[in-house]
């Protein structure tokens, strides 16, 4: 369990590198890991740190204590070697870069390491083998299931089990790519037959991708106690979802050409020692809802395993964008809507003995607050298609258009601690 306080959630450090002290999401609170590279195209780890980028293999003759294994470790495309180290290798790495960055006495010798981060490319933080989406998000999933079946909008088993199922991993990007509108099969409700073409109802879902960090043996499953320590961080996630193919194909066995076209992560990964003084209890069920099977269920669990983290989606139009106009705010709303805890999705997911690899990613499914405004997706925001939604310039949308660009924010912030942010999960979709 990660959450211990120690030095490097202490509020009043400062960077030798200014511009941390300053910004909204990369204090050196934070050091959150990415993979980027620079003109040379090879790609290596590096941790963000206000407007800079922290070559972490550059780092190799600096550092000395406690990171020299980790920093060999992420001379690669991807983190997977790196987070595979497990939790204690993580936080050992944590500690020594805040004492690299905070004291000046490193500063000539870790200088040269730090890169703009506006002169770099940012790629996927990981090699996804497997990639499996959840739909802990009650209120989401009480609002679809009113959508495609008004009488059992909810079904019997979803208080008991973690629902999910297995996405797509080859079709993962990096925060930025375009994403091209796909085709399919749909079927309006009074036409006889299907027909093909373009999806005309295509969306965003607001979700958060749990990385996996370690993993387990086939036929070992991860007990609830530990599954925090499998966790290595926390990106935002776009699981762009066409619903028109979905509802003609989602029954009998769920979603599949709707949602495997394209999936966006934020490039930065946010870990979970950084996120310790924003652990707070999962929410109480509401009362009559059954209580978790014991497999599910960890007294500390429940009293930290939900992560005090707010969420926001913009929407910025290409004619927005040719005025000049900020993007607009469709929605925002607290990751606490999960209805399961990041470390309930992990025990289930490897209870029948499934093994989870590093680099594997958990999507939350669709986080919708519950109150006005807090809606996840648009076919939530716009009642299925029939109100349609009106931006300040006076266009109006019911679901995506091409040239629209969907950006998702993430944040968390506390009384007495530093605001640490996400960054940016961002794309435009184009025809
Ligand atoms: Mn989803």
């Amino acid at each position: 369990m990660t959450i211990e306080l120690d030095f490097t959630h202490d509020p009043n450090a400062k960077s030798w590198v200014e511009s941390a002290n300053r910004h909204p999401d990369f204090p050196v609170q934070n050091l959150p890991l990415g993979i980027f590279s620079t003109a040379d195209g090879r790609r290596r780890g590096g941790v963000a740190i206000g407007d800079m980028v922290l070559d972490l293999p550059a780092l190799a003759e600096v550092i000395t204590e406690g990171g020299c294994e980790q920093v060999l470790a992420a001379d690669a495309p991807n983190l997977n070697a790196l987070v595979d180290m497990g939790a204690d290798a993580m936080w050992a790495l944590r500690t020594a870069l805040f004492t690299l960055l905070t004291d000046e006495s490193f500063r000539e010798g870790v200088e040269p390491a730090l890169i703009p981060a506006d002169s770099v490319t940012m790629h996927l933080p990981f090699e996804v083998h497997d990639y499996t989406d959840f739909y802990t998000g009650i209120h989401h999933a009480t609002n679809i299931g009113k959508l495609f079946r008004p009488d059992n909008p909810l079904l019997p088993n979803y208080k008991y089990v973690p629902i999910g199922y297995h996405g797509r991993s080859s079709s993962i990007r990096v925060s930025g790519v375009e994403v091209k509108r796909p085709s399919g099969q749909t079927k309006v409700p009074d036409a006889d037959v299907p027909s093909f073409g373009p999806s005309k109802r295509l969306d965003y879902e607001l979700e958060m991708a749990i990385w996996v960090g370690q993993g387990n043996d086939l036929g070992e499953p991860i007990p609830i106690g530990e599954a925090e320590s499998h966790i290595a961080g926390i990106s935002i996630l776009n699981d762009w979802s066409a619903r028109d193919l979905q509802a003609w194909e989602y029954q009998p066995l769920g979603p599949f050409l709707a949602k495997n076209f394209h999936s966006t992560v934020s490039p930065w990964v946010v870990t979970m020692d950084a996120l310790a003084p924003y652990r707070v209890a999962q929410p109480p069920r509401p009362e009559g809802d059954p209580a978790p099977l014991p497999y599910l269920l960890d007294a500390e669990d429940q009293a930290h395993g939900a992560l005090d983290v707010q969420m926001e989606v913009y929407i910025s139009t290409a004619k927005m964008r040719e005025a000049g106009d900020a993007p607009h705010r469709l929605s925002s709303g607290p990751m606490t809507a999960m209805y399961w805890t990041m470390a309930q999705l992990v025990a289930h997911h490897s209870v029948g003995g499934c093994n989870l690899q590093a680099g594997d990613l958990l999507g939350t499914g669709t986080l919708t607050s519950g109150e006005e405004g807090g809606e996840g997706s648009l076919i939530e925001l716009s009642k299925g298609g029939k109100q349609p939604i009106e931006l300040p310039n006076g266009e109006t949308r019911t679901f995506l258009e091409d040239g629209d660009e969907v950006i998702m924010t993430a944040f968390a912030e506390k009384d007495g601690f530093a605001r640490i942010g996400l960054g940016e999960c961002r794309a435009v979709i184009v025809g």
